[in-house]
């Protein structure tokens, strides 16, 4: 262990198992000393994220669901109580129908549009808005975004639109906060194998591509997004704001497949 996030508590919302990008992240803030909570989404998910929040020494479990205001202010609320403060919150939270994950964009339903975009983006609006007051000695948030928000990716669909919309969300609440020393940034992954990435059509085939194609031929682990959320989330990330860092093997650079690909 070293110790870059030592002193620092941070609030962790969307571990599922661990396989989510929120549990990479978790544990290596934690290897850096960090003190964490966790939110997690209903009793379901709470008895798995009990023992792994155990795990890194946090018995500090909040059952928050994102489109319920009671729950989240309950949950800051509880924060404040037991920490008075907040240093970092990492948003990992995204969810659309997965019935609008696969076929066409243009049949999006309204009802689906809004469902996604609020869980997905106006989330992390709702998020900042509460955590601000607590970030008394200036702060990070940190949310997860994917290169399907300004690429099309095939069966991506609603959630393309829900990023696009969180990256500006994210260099707007920069600009808002950053007089208050409180720092806003995403990171964005290729492909994981996780649960919200398996409700996505062809994930499989956008794993492989992305291997199999991108400079690095490796797709992003759940190491490697930590290293990145500790250098974001630490004081080693201090003039960086409004950014999303793209941690997809360089993915992102190409115009085309690789030659042995075509
Ligand atoms: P995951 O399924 O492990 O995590 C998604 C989390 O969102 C779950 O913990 C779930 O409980 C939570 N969630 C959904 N609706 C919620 C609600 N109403 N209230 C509270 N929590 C809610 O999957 P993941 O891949 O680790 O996803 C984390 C983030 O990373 C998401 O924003 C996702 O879009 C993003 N991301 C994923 C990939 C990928 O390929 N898996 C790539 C880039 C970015």
């Amino acid at each position: 262990m070293s110790d870059l996030m030592k002193g620092k508590r941070g609030l962790v919302m969307g571990v599922a198992n661990d396989r989510s990008i929120a549990w990479g992240i978790a544990k290596a803030l934690s290897e850096q000393g960090a003190e964490l909570a966790f939110s997690y989404q209903g009793d379901a998910f709470g008895k798995r994220v009990e023992p792994l929040a155990a795990s890194v020494g946090s018995d500090f479990l909040l059952d928050v669901d994102v489109t319920d205001d009671a729950s989240l202010d309950a949950a800051f609320g509880q924060i404040e109580a037991r920490w008075g403060k907040l240093d970092f919150v990492v948003h990992a939270i995204a969810f659309s129908d997965k019935n609008e994950l696969t076929g066409r964009f243009v049949d999006t339903s309204r009802e689906n549009f809004k469902n996604s975009l609020t869980i997905s983006c106006y989330s992390l609006v709702d998020v900042a808005r509460r955590a601000r007051p607590l970030m008394t000695e200036g702060g990070t948030i940190l949310t997860l975004t994917y290169g399907g928000s300004n690429r099309v990716t095939p069966f991506y669909n609603v959630m393309g639109v829900a990023k696009a919309a969180l990256e500006s969300a994210v260099k707007y609440l920069a600009n808002d906060l950053g007089p208050e020393g409180i720092r806003v940034n995403a990171i964005s992954p290729g492909p994981m194998k996780t649960l919200a990435g398996a409700a996505i059509g062809g994930a499989r085939k956008t794993y492989r591509h992305t291997e199999a194609n991108a400079p690095l031929r490796a797709n992003a682990t759940l190491e490697s997004i930590g290293g990145t959320a500790v250098w974001l989330c630490s004081d080693w990330g201090a003039c960086t704001t409004g950014e999303t860092v793209m941690v997809d093997g360089g993915y992102h650079v190409l115009g085309m497949p690789q030659s042995e690909n075509l």
